[in-house]
């Protein structure tokens, strides 16, 4: 009698584990990832906030991005993010994995894609000429994604085109420069290949050792600092 129950729960445990192997397949791709969302975005929000990004505007260097963090915005706010300009089209790049939990349009950001990362961070990307084909909500995203194309949407409009990027933690804005710069130096203790890649690879391998100095003086010239005002969706 107690070993037919048992040897029942295995067979059950068994069709069940094989039922939710092939999810995917049953539901087809889309469909699957709106389903996984929550664990997804409970998955993500668990691990520890990525240390250092991939740049997200292709071809540009951190060190090429004039500092805006907290420049004065009228009327009475200020810069929540970094300004990274480009020639219009140019490809818009996930910094992170995560999920993509908004793709929409406001009055500052004109065309925007939220995508939620680790720790709970969102990267918002905003000023989107257009979308990535076929990019959906819940899409999950790796680092060098493509999400969109710089352009001039929004309150950007009149202005030389370039991406918006904002970095949200749990406690408000964060500066997103010392993560660039960190996730670049990433990329040169390394040597070539795609930064986005490199970057998170040397997370993963060491992250004590691959960053080190580097690290230390990105760190020296850009303190993270943590904005806890109320986010006013700053452009
Ligand atoms: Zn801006």
């Amino acid at each position: 009698m107690e070993l037919s129950r048992a040897v029942k729960l295995l067979a059950l445990l068994a069709a069940a584990a094989v039922f939710v192997r092939n999810l995917p397949h049953f539901l087809g791709e889309r469909a699957w990832d709106a389903v996984s969302l929550p664990y997804r975005m409970a998955r993500l929000t668990a691990r520890p906030a990525d240390q250092a990004l991939g740049m997200p505007v292709q071809g540009v260097r951190a060190g090429r991005v004039a500092d805006t963090w907290h420049a004065p915005r009228a009327p009475r706010r200020l810069h929540e993010g970094q300004d990274i300009f480009a020639r219009r089209g140019t490809p818009v790049l996930s910094a992170t994995d995560g999920v993509v939990v908004n793709i929409g349009d406001n009055h500052l950001g004109g065309h925007t894609v939220t995508v939620l990362g680790a720790g709970g961070r969102r990267y918002y990307y905003a000023h989107l000429d257009h979308w990535a084909d076929g990019l959906v909500f819940g899409q999950p995203v790796q680092t060098g994604d493509v999400l969109g194309y710089v352009g001039t949407t929004g309150n950007a409009r009149g202005t030389p085109p370039h991406l918006h990027f904002g970095v949200y933690g749990p406690a408000g804005a964060l500066n997103p420069m010392p993560l660039l710069a960190r996730g670049e130096a990433a990329e040169r203790q390394i040597g070539g290949g795609a930064v986005h890649q490199v970057a998170r690879q040397a997370i993963r391998m060491n992250p004590k050792r691959v960053f080190t100095r580097r690290f230390r003086q990105a760190r020296g010239r850009h303190p993270d600092l943590i904005d806890n005002s109320p986010n006013t969706g700053g452009e």
